[in-house]
């Protein structure tokens, strides 16, 4: 925690204001998804059933539609039914993870989304997908993607004091090299993993809708502020210790892992 009086780093206090920026957001998300369904099914092709992109933009469309039918919605209400239309609408594991998360996480945008608010968010969205899926960092599943995302988030506002804006942008960042990480590792839950080594050498789908989504934030934020999304330098992104616990380095050992289909790597 800084300690800094509230305000420095809020971007906005006006609940209703902050409900329409939501909003947008989830409409970019859909827009993006339907943009990226085909490259998702490829991804989800090669690991799982090939019902990622589909399952994805469906959820995302159905969302973006429930939230626009809100009458002058609040954070809290549009993250809540966006949460439970995905639940409703996304089959397979992603649904409750990614919908039922956000369902759980929107209470803590009660008081409108300030840097503050959004950190709590952030942690208590990535707790949950940990409690439902029980994946941690090194498992190749959307939480490669998420963990140092929102670490880095978190940093960057608490410790590092950076604007919202540029935080946004390091956890883009941080989940970009989190989905690079998901490939040469090997899966140890969901559908992938019941591929054993084979999973190897391929990159996650849930990873990749994960920075998807996350990118579409950042881009709807930096739109409202009218602003430049910031140019982010390339740094280490942040996960705690706890979290690397048993995974591969996302800069480090993961490299050394075997190849895709190592007939002589043992499955378990
Ligand atoms: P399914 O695997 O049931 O077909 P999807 O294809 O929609 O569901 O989603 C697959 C994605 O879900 C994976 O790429 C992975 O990121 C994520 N996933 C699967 N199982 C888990 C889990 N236990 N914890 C976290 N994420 C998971
Ligand atoms: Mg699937």
């Amino acid at each position: 925690m800084s300690g800094d009086e509230p305000g420095e780093n809020e971007s906005s206090v006006d609940a209703a204001a902050d409900g329409a920026a939501v909003v947008a957001a989830v409409e970019a998300v859909a827009d993006r998804i339907e943009r990226e369904r085909d490259h998702l099914t490829e991804l989800d092709s090669a690991i799982g059933d090939a019902d990622h992109g589909g399952n994805m933009a469906r959820g995302w469309a159905a969302a973006a539609e429930a939230a626009r039918d809100l009458d002058d919605p609040d954070p809290e209400t549009v993250c809540k039914t966006v949460g439970k239309t995905l639940m409703a609408e996304v089959g397979g594991a992603s649904g409750p993870l990614f919908g039922g998360s956000l369902v759980f996480a929107s209470a803590e945008l009660a008081d409108g989304v300030t840097a503050e608010s959004a950190v709590a968010f952030a942690e208590t969205y990535l707790e949950k997908v940990e409690d439902r899926g029980d994946a941690r960092v090194g498992d190749q599943t959307m939480v490669d993607a998420l963990t140092p995302a929102v670490h880095t988030f978190k940093k960057s506002v608490e410790t590092d004091d950076l604007p919202p804006l540029e935080a946004l942008a390091k956890a883009v960042d941080a989940a970009e090299r989190g989905v690079a990480f998901t490939v040469p590792i090997r899966a140890k839950k969901g559908r992938a993993s019941y591929l054993g080594w084979r999973s190897v050498g391929h990159q996650d789908p849930g990873a990749t809708s994960a920075l998807y989504i996350l990118e579409e934030v950042l881009a709807t934020a930096a739109d409202r502020l009218d602003a430049d999304i910031p140019d982010v330098d390339a740094t280490s992104p942040t996960i705690p210790d706890e979290a690397a616990d048993g995974a591969d380095a996302p800069d480090g050992d993961a490299a050394d892992a075997p190849d895709g289909d190592d007939p002589t790597a043992e499955d378990d």
